[in-house]
């Protein structure tokens, strides 16, 4: 069932120094036992919180170890079998998107969703008899609507998506870098992100405008008793979506507010792809509608797993923002 092979779970970072200056309180609480999400409007104590079930609620102390373990770990097996997955992290800027998938951080149980599943397409490989693995990586942003290579040798060149009758939606020469080992796949990820287009707006001057995607390729070979060989192939895109705040909060304007529009536009896409796929129902999944979508058509829906990370603030100054990211996730369900 379609449903089966999308799941979403929602991840609330701790309070940070600007909002405990602020005295914010706390309007999202979780029950992680029964992976429900509260929302309470600031202000309005007499209404009943609003709430959310998901397939999993990581709260402000919970690791990112953790949520691998529970939730992402199958779906990265399920690569090193032949099959696609995708894992996204959707929400606001400074909701803790780069903190789950890159996880630069001292703390080993904080590691990122893309270093741990290095590490474990690298111990599936150690562990396989008869099979050998060639493992590659690729890393593009999608700005603007224009993609372009982060580990290219020109990563200001725009690059087209083309489809072949075969090979499917791909994207013309970017480039494929072959990764013997955790340490080696680490290197690619930290140079390529350094190559990201990082924009300023008065939320966070870091603010990222871009959508990232780090895919890892895998061609699995094996030989049967009889021997003959057998070829497979598996992919994980590992994606950090561009800040879904709207943009009248952001003070943003001219080639900024441009920026946004589109950036909203590859999202609502990717909402919609995601739910016409949850509902089952849908003949037509709209993967044409953005860059986004087009390029992960081979990787969303059919035979194919998908998770979705939606991070959110904890603050009540940040409650509208939360709650749209509450509402984006609950339709992806
Ligand atoms: P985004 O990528 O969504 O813009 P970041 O991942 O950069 O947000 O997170 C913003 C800040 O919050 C960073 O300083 C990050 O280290 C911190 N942070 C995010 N999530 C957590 C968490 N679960 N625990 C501790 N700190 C976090």
């Amino acid at each position: 069932m379609a449903s089966e092979s999308v799941k979403v779970v929602v991840r609330c970072r701790p309070m940070n120094e600007r909002e405990r200056a602020l005295n914010c309180k706390a309007a999202v609480t979780m029950e992680s036992a029964r992976c429900q999400c509260f929302i309470q409007k600031p202000g309005a104590t007499n209404e009943p919180p609003k709430q959310f079930t998901f397939d999993g609620t990581y709260y402000t102390n919970q690791t990112t170890e953790q949520m691998y373990n529970e939730i992402a770990y199958l779906l990265v097996e399920g690569v090193t079998e032949g099959y696609n997955g995708t894992i996204f992290a959707y929400g606001q800027t400074g909701s803790g998107k780069s903190f789950t998938m890159q996880g630069i951080t001292d703390s080993p149980a904080q590691r990122g969703v893309i270093p741990r599943a290095f590490e474990h397409i690298f111990e599936s490989i150690q562990c396989a008899e008869n099979t050998k693995f060639l493992v590659r990586a690729s890393y593009l942003e999608i700005y603007n609507e224009e993609i372009r290579d982060l580990l290219g040798n020109d990563t200001k060149q725009k690059l087209e998506l083309k489809e072949h009758p075969e090979r499917g939606v791909y994207v013309k020469e970017l480039s494929l870098h072959t990764v013997h080992s955790v340490v080696e796949c680490e290197r690619i990820m930290e140079q390529g992100w350094k190559n990201r287009s990082v924009g300023y707006t008065l939320m966070n001057k870091d603010s990222s405008r871009s959508h990232s995607i780090f895919t890892i390729h895998l061609e699995i070979s094996t030989v049967d008793q009889s021997g003959e060989g057998h070829l497979r192939a598996g992919k994980l895109n590992l994606v950090d979506l561009a800040g879904s705040e709207r943009q009248s909060k952001t003070g943003a304007t001219g080639e900024r507010l441009r920026e946004a529009t589109k950036i909203n536009l590859s999202l609502s896409a990717l909402g919609n792809v995601i739910s016409a796929l949850v509902d089952g129902r849908s003949r037509h999944i709209p993967y044409r509608d953005s860059k986004l979508t087009r390029m992960l058509q081979d990787s969303l829906g059919g035979n194919t797993r998908t998770l979705m990370v939606a991070c959110l603030s904890p603050a009540d100054n940040n409650y509208e923002e939360s709650l749209s990211t509450l509402r984006y996730a609950n339709r992806a369900k």
